[in-house]
């Protein structure tokens, strides 16, 4: 049998590049791929021959030896024995060409493929993520067909067994020297063949339906948390196992409290009086109003941690702490009287030691520009 040349077969020069290699194989490969030619034989050897050529081509050494001698310069070094070529290299150039194009092969060992699983996005309120609840959550999916079971075959009917693979899902292809395993193409890997679709399902063996679950949402969840819902994903093909369905908290932003892990946040605005006096002001917490006592002379910004106020975390420990942070709030709308009142209290001020902060600060102030010369 008189041999086509290896460069004529993949339709490139003899100076073709390795890229340029690689690219005109798998045009030439996916035209010719059995699972795209099923049953045509003239195909099927178109493929087998340019897989042959390239696994020559794509080895330099093998490549040299074709240059030098032709057909028989790589014949003689292959040989029968399984020494030379082939081995490990063709898989990996095999799987290196074919990755991308047939998804890594795709194989349909193992029985039917799982279904896939799907996240659904819960909003929750800050209180219902802390206390935790049930919701009731309608996810459209792909369920299991129930005229068939699944099955894709009619009601009283089953599928057969593939005649080309046996029910394996896998042909042996020879291809040269060597025996590649490849996805059934009568089959496409399934193993079986529905003869009698099921007319629910068209013999897909799943239908779409909108799913209602009532979720428990446990206390102490937060943004990024997942609840996992085994099986409530959608159903595998021919009858496969389901997969998951994962919930995917997210918590609202709340009127009064940030969340940072266990910990809440919240600002308090206190009066001027209070600031200066001390008194009990009133801050939110999850449970209701609780009374801070704050003490004289309290600047702005000051934090005030209640302890145990906080949250408890879906991980379980102690709850968190609520972290209040008061802040003096300027008096607004005065009258003639309260702002007469006010510069009588400046005047009694003056030249006295009310504000250390103020003060240091001028102080700091002026060596600044003291030290810049000015
Ligand atoms: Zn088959
Ligand atoms: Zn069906």
């Amino acid at each position: 049998m008189s041999k086509r040349d290896y460069y004529e077969i993949l339709g490139v020069s003899k100076d073709v590049s390795e890229k340029e290699l690689k690219k005109a194989y798998r045009r030439v490969a996916m035209k010719y791929h059995p699972d795209r030619n099923p049953g045509d034989k003239e195909a099927e050897d178109k493929f087998k021959e340019a897989s042959e050529a390239y696994e020559v081509l794509a080895d330099a050494q093998k490549r040299a030896a074709y240059d030098q001698y032709g057909h028989a310069g790589v014949e003689g070094a292959g040989g029968m024995g399984g020494g030379g070529f082939g081995g490990g290299g063709f898989s990996d150039i095999f799987g290196d060409v074919f990755g991308d194009i047939f998804g890594g092969g795709g194989g349909g060992r193992g029985g039917p493929a799982r279904g896939a699983d799907l996240r659904y996005n819960l909003d929750l309120s800050l209180e219902e993520a802390v206390k935790g609840k049930t919701v009731k959550i309608k996810v459209p999916t792909l369920v299991a067909c129930s005229p068939c079971g699944g099955s894709g075959a009619k009601p009283g009917s089953s599928p057969t067994t593939c005649t080309t693979c046996g029910g394996h899902g896998q042909v042996r292809m020879q291809q040269g020297f060597f025996s590649v395993q490849q996805t059934c193409p009568t089959c496409r890997g399934k193993g079986k063949m529905i003869s009698d679709p099921c007319s629910s399902c068209h013999g897909q063996g799943r239908v779409e339906e909108t799913k209602t679950l009532s979720v428990k949402v446990p206390p102490g969840v937060d943004t990024g948390d997942r609840i996992r819902l085994s099986g409530e994903g959608e159903a595998g093909a021919d009858g496969g196992p389901a997969g998951d369905l994962y919930v995917q908290v997210h918590v609202r932003e709340h009127e009064f409290f940030q969340r940072d892990g266990k910990n809440l946040y919240c600002e308090v605005p206190i009066s001027i009086f209070e600031a200066c006096l001390g008194g009990e002001i009133e801050v939110p917490t999850l449970d209701g109003r609780v009374k801070l006592r704050v003490p004289p002379e309290t600047q702005t910004g000051k934090l005030f941690r209640l302890r145990g106020k906080g949250v408890s975390s879906v991980r379980g420990g102690a709850p968190g702490d609520l972290m209040c942070r008061v802040v003096l709030e300027t008096p607004v709308n005065l009258n003639k009287e309260q702002k007469d009142l006010l510069e009588k209290l400046r005047d009694s001020m003056k030249g006295k030691q009310h504000s250390p902060r103020q003060e240091s600060w001028f102080e700091g102030m002026k060596n600044f520009f003291g030290d810049m010369k000015l």
